[in-house]
């Protein structure tokens, strides 16, 4: 299946592209990007066919279903990561924490969030196409934190791929910047920057954009990509894991096969959620998704009020940085599967030119008729990490937010799948202050402390990063991120 362009064609871009193509150059005409030219029905035979799957047959079938130019060596081998999981049957265990409240958690592969669901696999379909062609790859990313860490882990040592990773100076958490900085491969590049992650994003689409920095890579024999989710080779990753727990749950009896279901997204760039969007037109029985956001509340006055409103806005950090988002990148993908490339092409300029765009009345409730959004602040987050504790579930600040919107967001008594994107580990100063009131501990001594409150272990592969060597020092302005990058290469 071929790939064609949220903001229309503009003459110079090819008008579809392949699958290969779409994820090797991810940033299409006007500034656009691609989505499927249509989506696979999947229909209910598909579900009853696998309700006794593995996550990998799973997965296979839904990628072989878009019909990708991608061999199927190759995705054997990508899907062979999740037999790294902790759980190599299962890799994204669903867990019962209330009578109609599932978490389904994400994060149980190398770099402890969710990241590594669509980042693992992805690693390998890119650096083998990249190999393949005889090309080489410069991919970049920016991260509030978990995406840095997952697309280093991936690419490491892989063939015909450099990586630049950009994060914002403070504004990860400690593990998040360990896990990056102590990250030790010729082809790896971090950088810590001054600002904020929309900074760090809005740096990145500028390069990817740049004509004279893409002569520059030229110049050198390397073409440029990103490991972000505005590449579709990682969303495609993302539809999986909705359908799977939603077998999940029919296996366990909580539902029966055909039952819809709410799914409860802790949201930054939408592209979880776009994920649980696509399963559910390809067919699974979904009630509605619902957005949870922390108090960086955009995706909650879109979908309530029909605005997308950045003019009074400024990022503020929270509890759950990885939410700490302004752009969402993704709801770009909503507006073209919802009103086409014209529209979107206008509310985007919209939104890059006067920094806020209005939904019609009818446009608004098209999205109300999938979305329910809420937003969560820090104090109320830790008291759901207080709550869900006492009750027998540890969860970082991420997930916190989805129980906000599992109980406001709600208009019937359905079954809930509420993600969980990152492990404790991650989050740790403020869980600990949530469980235990320790005010401002470094990540390690609330690790110990949550570890000894919960009556558990803290992971090795976290633990060893406070001892490992610090690799990747270099931390900058802005205006200096090009100069930085090329004098890597
Ligand atoms: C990336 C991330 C999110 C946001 O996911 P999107 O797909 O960008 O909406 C939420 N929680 C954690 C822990 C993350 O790493």
């Amino acid at each position: 299946m071929n790939f064609i362009e949220t903001r229309g064609n503009d003459g110079k871009h090819p008008v579809e592209v392949s699958f290969s193509s779409a994820i090797l150059a991810p940033i299409a005409s006007f500034g656009g990007i691609y989505v499927p030219k249509t989506l696979p029905e999947l229909g209910a035979d598909f579900l009853q066919k696998h309700i006794d799957s593995g996550y990998k047959k799973l997965a296979k079938d839904v990628l072989a279903a878009f019909e990708i130019d991608i061999e199927s060596d190759v995705i054997d081998e990508a899907l062979s990561l999740y037999d790294e999981f902790d759980n190599a049957t299962n890799p994204v265990p669903l867990v019962k924490v209330k009578d109609d409240l599932y978490v389904s958690e994400l994060y149980h592969g190398p770099t402890r969030a969710f990241k590594d669901m669509a980042l693992q696999p992805f690693g390998v379909v890119l650096s083998s196409l990249a190999e393949k062609r005889n090309e080489n790859y410069l991919i970049m990313a920016a991260t509030s934190g978990d995406t840095g860490p997952a697309a280093l882990e991936t690419f490491k040592n892989r063939a015909n791929v450099q990586v630049a990773c950009l994060y914002p100076d403070g504004g990860t958490s400690d593990v998040q910047r360990l896990q990056m900085v102590t990250e030790n491969a010729e082809n790896l590049k971090v950088i810590g920057i001054h600002g904020d992650f929309d900074d760090a994003q809005n740096a990145l689409k500028r390069l990817l954009g740049s004509a004279t920095f893409k002569a520059k890579l030229k110049e050198k024999n390397i073409h440029l990509s990103a490991a972000n989710s505005v590449n579709f080779g990682r969303i495609i990753f993302q539809l999986i894991y909705h359908i799977h727990s939603y077998l999940e749950l029919v296996r366990k009896q909580a539902i029966a096969l055909g039952d819809k279901v709410y799914l409860d997204v802790p949201s930054g760039n939408f592209g979880n959620a776009l994920g649980g969007y696509y399963a559910m037109k390809m067919g699974l029985p979904v009630e509605k998704i619902l957005i949870a956001s922390n108090k960086n509340n955009v995706l909650t006055q879109l979908i309530k009020r029909g605005q997308y409103d950045l003019r009074d806005m400024t990022v503020v950090s929270t509890s759950s940085p990885a939410m700490d988002i302004l752009k969402s990148s993704n709801v770009e993908r909503i507006l073209f599967d919802m009103f086409g490339a014209a529209r979107t092409r206008e509310l985007m300029f919209q939104l890059d030119n006067d920094k806020h765009y209005a939904l019609s009345a009818e446009e608004l409730a098209q999205f109300q008729a999938i979305f329910a959004a809420d937003f969560c602040e820090d104090d109320e987050g830790r008291q759901y990490i207080k709550d869900a504790f006492a009750d027998g579930y540890l969860m970082d600040p991420h997930t916190a937010t989805c129980f906000k919107a599992y109980e406001t967001c709600r208009d019937k008594p359905l079954i809930t799948i509420a993600y969980s994107t990152a492990e404790w580990t991650k989050f740790s100063p403020t869980i600990a202050n949530a469980l235990t009131g320790e005010q401002d501990a470094s990540d390690i001594d609330a690790l110990k402390a949550i570890a000894e409150e919960a009556g558990i272990a803290i992971p090795a592969m976290i633990n060893e990063l406070f001892t490992k060597d610090i690799t990747q020092k270099t931390i900058i302005d802005k205006q200096d991120i090009e100069k930085e990058i090329l004098a890597f290469l």
